[in-house]
């Protein structure tokens, strides 16, 4: 399939591997993660609100079904979608016991017009105990699984406060690769302290080298309430403009193997009344379609720089 974009989109996969576009729909299960858990240190990463990263018009308290129910005929209404994936979104979703994690599974692809899953997590949150349950689901269902990832750099992640490492990253991508056969989708976050684009070309090229299947990229950006707003008010971190962030997105996709897909270009402030900066994050559109167009006027595609 041949794609009018100057990279390479995940409804490309949707459509050649399922025959047909396919939404997804967003639930919040999860009720926390290894950072915000006391026995953790209870340290959010800079970046997180409190919602940890659940779409705005979530809820915890509606059971799983209903929240699968009511957003599906809402997408369903607005895209004649009849396809669905259900993504488990908010928090770190392997950071529970497996018996209820195998239910909330066993619920999601239960319900109509579900054809698979994406579940959310962190890369060291994959205990051993977990993996039958990823490799069942895979065999039985299609399964994607998005680690936040956010840097390869180990610097970078101490300042984010991630509490994992990159190589814990690099291990997990392998073992989810190699022992459960699953999809693996990645989150990055550019627009990082001294981050240059040497380290931007060295985290496409070391993409290139795992067994990535595709990647979501985020702009550093300061919600209220969040470390990063306490940071951003003593002047320590400047969020990029669009400018520059894009000029760094353009850089990093010229380098990345044209085979991983694309799941988004810039992060979109889901709740407009926690975002303190930069302002451009609010818009849903305008972002990637500028960093699309500054793409095409230039003949530039993603891996285009491959073998340089
Ligand atoms: S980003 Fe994820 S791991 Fe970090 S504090 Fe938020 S929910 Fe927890």
């Amino acid at each position: 399939m041949q794609t009018t974009k100057p990279f390479t989109p995940i409804s490309h996969f949707y459509q050649n591997h399922f025959g047909n576009k396919v939404y997804k729909i967003s639930v919040a299960v999860a009720e926390s993660c290894p950072n915000r858990n006391p026995e953790g240190g209870g340290d959010a990463c800079i970046f997180c609100d409190e919602w940890g990263s659940a779409a705005y018009h979530l809820t915890r308290e509606e059971p799983l079904a209903q929240q699968i129910i009511t957003h599906r005929e809402k997408i369903a209404r607005r895209y004649r979608a009849d396809r669905f994936l259900v993504y488990f979104q908010s928090y770190t979703n392997t950071f529970s016991r497996v018996g209820p994690l195998r239910d909330r599974f066993s619920i999601a692809l239960a319900q109509d017009q579900v054809i698979g899953l994406v579940v959310g997590t962190r890369p060291d949150c994959l205990p051993r105990r977990v993996i039958p349950l990823l490799r069942e689901t895979h065999e039985r269902s299609y399964l994607m699984v998005e680690l936040g990832v956010q840097s390869f750099d180990d610097h970078q992640l101490t300042f984010l406060r991630r509490g994992h490492s990159a190589a814990a990253a690099i291990d997990a991508i392998s073992l989810l690769d190699q022992e459960c056969g699953v999809d693996v989708g990645i989150h990055l976050i550019f627009g990082l302290p001294d981050e240059d684009d040497a380290t931007i070309i060295e985290t496409a090229r070391r993409i290139n080298r795992l067994p990535v299947h595709n990647v979501k990229l985020h702009n550093l950006h300061v919600l209220k309430g969040t470390p990063l707003s306490e940071i951003y008010r003593r002047g320590e971190f400047t969020p990029l403009s669009l400018e520059e962030y894009g000029r760094r997105v353009i850089l990093f996709l010229r380098h990345l193997s044209p085979a991983i897909y694309i799941q988004r270009l810039t992060a979109v402030a889901s709740r407009w009344e926690e975002l303190i900066a930069p302002d451009w994050t609010r818009e849903k559109m305008r972002p990637s379609q500028t960093i699309e167009d500054l793409m095409r006027d230039n003949g530039w595609r993603q891996g285009d720089l491959l073998s340089i």
